[in-house]
C-alpha cells in the first residue's frame, strides 16, 4: 500500500487526508493519506524517508523548507522557491507547487481582476504573487514586518508594511497570513483592515473551514468573499494527479474530493 501525508504545524485542521482518502477509497487505489505534526522544517526530509512515503503535501510554515529539502524542483515551484507537494520518484524527492493554480481556480467566479492586494509575505503569498504577475495583474504586498518583503524585491510589485501603507482601490484583497487560522486575529490592525475593505470589490482568504475575523468583516460590509476551500480543492486535485501519475482525470478526482467537504 502507498502511504501519503501532510506535514504542518498546526496540522490537525487539515482536510487534505479526508480529500485524498476519499479519492483513494472511491476510485479503488491501494493507498492511504495521513497527517504529520512537524515542528521543525529541517526534519522534513528525514521524516518523509523514514515513513516510507510515496508523496506528501506541506502546509504552514514549512513550504519554504520543503523547497530546500527536495532533490529536484519542477514547474512553477522553481520560479517561486516554495513547495507544497512532494513526490517520491526513483529514490528522489521531487518538489512541486500546486497552490497558485489552485487559487486561480478558486477565483474563477470573480469577474476581471486587475489590481490585487496580498496580505502576508510568507510561502503562500510568494506563490500567489508570482501567479498574479504571470496573469498580468498589478500587485501590492502588505506585511506586518519588513523582513519577508525583501523576498519580493526582485519582482515588479509594491511592498508595504502597516506603517507606510496608503489606501488605494483594489479589485481583490487576499489574506495569505495565518492570522485567524488558530486564533481570532485580523491580518492587520482593525482600522487598517476596515479602510482596505472599503476600497475593494472582492475578498478572499487562504484559510478554510471557518469564517475568519477578516472574512467576518467583509461579510458585515457586504463584499463578495471566498474562504480557502476552493483553493484547497484546486491544489488537492493537482497534487493527487501528481501522486497517482495522472491515473484519473481532473474531473473524477474533483468529484470525489468534493465529497470530503460535505462531511
Ligand atoms: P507562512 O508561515 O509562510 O507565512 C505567514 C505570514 O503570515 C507571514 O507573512 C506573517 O508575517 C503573517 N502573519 C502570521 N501571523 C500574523 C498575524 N497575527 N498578523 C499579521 N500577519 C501575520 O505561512 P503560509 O504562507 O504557508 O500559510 C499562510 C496561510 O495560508 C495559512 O493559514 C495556511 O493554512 C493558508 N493556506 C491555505 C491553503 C489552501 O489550500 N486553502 C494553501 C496554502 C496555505 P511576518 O512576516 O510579519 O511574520
Amino acid at each position: 500500500m502507498k502511504l501519503f501525508a501532510i506535514f504542518g504545524d498546526p496540522v490537525s485542521h487539515s482536510k487534505s487526508p479526508l480529500m485524498h482518502n476519499m479519492v483513494f477509497k472511491n476510485l479503488h487505489v491501494n493507498a492511504c493519506y495521513t497527517r504529520v505534526h512537524l515542528k521543525e522544517g529541517s526534519k522534513l526530509r528525514d521524516t518523509f524517508l523514514s515513513l516510507g512515503l510515496s508523496g506528501a503535501n506541506v502546509t504552514v510554515p514549512h513550504k519554504e523548507s520543503a523547497y530546500k529539502v527536495c532533490d529536484e524542483i519542477r514547474g512553477f515551484a522553481k520560479k517561486v522557491g516554495v513547495v507544497n507537494t512532494i513526490v517520491y520518484e526513483n529514490g528522489k524527492l521531487i518538489g512541486y507547487n500546486t497552490d497558485a493554480d489552485g487559487f486561480i481556480f478558486s477565483i474563477k467566479e470573480f469577474d476581471t481582476i486587475k489590481k490585487v492586494l496580498v496580505l502576508g509575505a510568507g510561502g503562500t503569498a510568494k506563490a500567489l504573487v508570482q501567479k498574479f504577475l504571470d496573469e498580468g495583474m498589478e500587485v501590492t504586498v502588505l506585511n506586518r514586518s519588513a523582513t519577508r518583503l525583501k523576498d519580493f524585491s526582485h519582482l515588479d510589485v509594491t511592498c508595504k508594511t502597516w506603517e507606510n501603507f496608503e489606501i488605494a482601490e483594489y479589485d481583490l484583497v487576499v489574506n495569505t497570513t495565518s492570522a485567524g487560522l488558530s486564533d481570532n486575529n485580523l491580518p492587520a490592525p482593525q482600522e487598517l483592515i476596515s479602510a482596505i475593505l472599503d476600497h475593494t470589490r472582492y475578498v478572499a482568504d487562504a484559510i478554510y473551514g471557518k469564517l475568519t475575523p477578516f472574512l467576518q468583516k467583509a461579510k458585515e460590509k457586504n463584499i463578495p468573499f471566498k474562504d480557502g476551500a476552493d483553493m484547497l480543492l484546486g491544489q488537492g486535485v493537482l497534487a493527487n494527479e501528481l501522486f497517482l501519475e495522472k491515473q484519473f482525470s481532473k474531473e473524477s478526482i474533483q468529484k470525489e474530493m468534493q465529497k470530503a467537504f460535505l462531511l
